[in-house]
């Protein structure tokens, strides 16, 4: 679940393979956070990129893989947000439910920190939270229920 781990892959793949390259990986992340209804230390992350694609047609690209993921997980709206990122200039957002619950981060490039790995082309790619995805698609107000814990046990509480 590291950039510079996917970098060092995709390096070798856009040699080895026809372009586009798309890869995805799914695994643990782990945050220093404050756990709330929307945020645990450890969650379930589902990356994705698709690089070596037309520059212009990077946006629509974004907008397909988005829907393809959001509707895989049984939910049947969300919408794009633009936000400004430190790390990333621009990330646009995959938004859902009443609460509008982020459910993923998207980013374009070719962007800066390619260059270290000598990696020019275009790309896109997202990286969603399974235990959102999932806490959308239930209609449950927390992800407490959903994700990895030793609170529940498939969902149910142990403390009943
Ligand atoms: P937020 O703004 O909700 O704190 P973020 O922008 O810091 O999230 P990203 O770095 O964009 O998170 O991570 C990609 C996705 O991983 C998020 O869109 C979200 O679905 C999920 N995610 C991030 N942090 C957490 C967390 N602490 N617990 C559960 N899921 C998370
Ligand atoms: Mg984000």
């Amino acid at each position: 679940m590291l950039a510079p781990h996917l970098y060092y892959v995709l390096k070798d793949l856009l040699r080895l393979w026809e372009k586009p390259v798309r890869i995805f990986e799914v695994g643990s992340c782990f945050r220093k956070e404050s756990s709330g209804a929307r945020h645990s230390t450890e969650f379930t992350m589902l990356n994705l990129v698709e690089m070596g694609l037309e520059l212009e047609s990077r946006e629509s690209r974004l907008n397909e893989l988005a829907a393809l993921i959001v509707e895989a997980a049984g939910i049947d709206e969300h919408e794009l947000q633009t936000e400004e990122s430190t790390i990333y200039g621009q990330t646009i957002d995959i938004v859902a439910g009443e609460g509008r619950v982020e459910l993923g981060s998207a980013a374009m490039g070719p962007h800066p920190l390619d260059q270290p790995w000598r990696i020019a082309e275009p790309w896109v790619g997202i990286g969603f939270g399974l235990e959102r995805l999932l806490m959308v698609a239930e209609g449950s107000e927390s992800l407490g229920r959903v994700g990895r814990s030793l609170a529940y046990l498939n969902g149910v509480p142990l403390n009943i």
